[in-house]
């Protein structure tokens, strides 16, 4: 049995990713601060073969001892702050997890004495703005715009470093938005659904023009696990769907869904206009050719039927107190 770390496995992310690995007989050990973003009923923890610990990626004597301990093979770094609007307001966070936390896995690997393999949880949003029509790809210089995405670039160029200069055998990935289930609801899909739910406006920032492309979460995992089998070390790989919108359209998509589910008649004019994002990135879009040609990963899902999965997941969810912090119903990030 394959014994493997998770970080941050109580996100969104990371927990998704435990949910499908926990069907696969790894052992697994979770390892997360349990921020606001986190959630313990995210995962069923009286799963065989799993260990929860609460502790931050900055305690080295913590990672060391159990490095030591379970003797890992592999390890999955999902742990990081997340949310750009959060980073606008308050960057330090920002630094100690994705910059600081990072530093502390590099070191604790480096004196660490067996073979131990880093898949590290990056973004497309090191790449910065991009032109309409242009893809990133794997060597493209980064050129992060928000406290957030500079503090992903510079945990990459950390690993691009320690992999160069200590040959440390870790593969970073790059991966477009995810949405599904488990999300805290402060990023743009799950917004859109919780106002709708409520009957409220539902807040677009600027014009709505900013495209993203969109991943639905289990396609993400189901890559993750197929570059940690056949990902090169050293290298790294972009991770997109394909699936392009911008955020009107989204939001659009997401109301005809939303009233074809509940056979209800919510206008499009429930899309409220806001002030923009400071420094906010038009477009971002992965070419994601070289994951596909060397695992054969396919993003399969269809974005229509997991959204349409996603709304439930979370209509179900806002009508317990799964979300007791109600601080995310706040605008933030407007640097005021
Ligand atoms: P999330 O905010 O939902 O979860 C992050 C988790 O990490 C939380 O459970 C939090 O408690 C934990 N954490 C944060 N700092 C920690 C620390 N110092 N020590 C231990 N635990 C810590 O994030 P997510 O959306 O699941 O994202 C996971 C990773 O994927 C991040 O590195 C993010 O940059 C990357 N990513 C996310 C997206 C996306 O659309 N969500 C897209 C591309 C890449």
């Amino acid at each position: 049995m394959k014994t493997v770390i998770v970080t941050g496995g109580l996100g969104f992310i990371g927990s998704n990713l435990i949910n499908i690995l926990n069907r696969k007989n790894y052992f697994i050990i979770n390892i997360d601060k349990l921020s606001y973003a986190s959630n313990l009923e995210n995962i069923n923890h009286n799963i065989k073969n799993y260990k929860l610990y609460k502790e931050d990626i900055n305690n080295k004597n913590f990672v060391i001892n159990i490095l030591n301990k379970y003797n890992p093979s592999l390890i999955y770094n999902f742990a990081a702050e997340t949310h750009v609007d959060r980073s606008i307001d308050g960057p330090k966070n920002f630094i100690n997890s994705n910059i600081l936390g990072v530093f502390n896995i590099l070191e604790s690997i480096k004196n660490y004495k067996k073979k131990i393999k880093l898949i590290h949880v990056s973004t497309d949003e090191v790449y910065g703005d991009i032109k309409k029509n242009y893809k990133s790809k794997e060597n493209d210089a980064y050129n992060p715009s928000s406290p957030y995405a500079a503090s992903k670039a510079s945990g990459d160029l950390l690993i691009k470093s320690y992999i160069r200069t200590y040959k440390l055998n870790a593969i970073i990935t790059n991966c477009c938005n995810n949405y599904g289930p488990n999300q805290y609801p402060e990023k743009l899909i799950p917004t859109i659904i919780y106002n709708l739910i409520k009957n409220k406006p539902i807040p677009i920032y600027g014009n709505g023009k900013n495209i993203r492309e969109w991943i639905f979460v289990k396609d993400h995992c189901n890559a993750l696990i197929k570059i940690s089998k056949y990902g090169k070390l050293g290298e790294n790989y972009n991770i997109g769907s394909g699936v392009v919108f911008n955020n009107i359209e989204i939001a659009k998509k997401i109301i005809s869904i939303f009233n074809d589910l509940n056979n209800n008649k919510v206008p499009k004019s429930l899309i409220h206009f806001t002030k923009d994002r400071p420094g906010h990135d038009i477009r971002y879009c992965l070419d994601s050719s070289k994951i596909k040609k060397l695992t054969k990963w396919e993003c399969t899902s269809n974005f229509e039927n997991k959204i349409k999965e996603t709304i439930i997941w979370y209509a179900n969810k806002f009508k317990t107190n799964y979300y007791k912090n109600k601080k995310y119903k706040k605008r933030i990030g407007l640097n005021t």
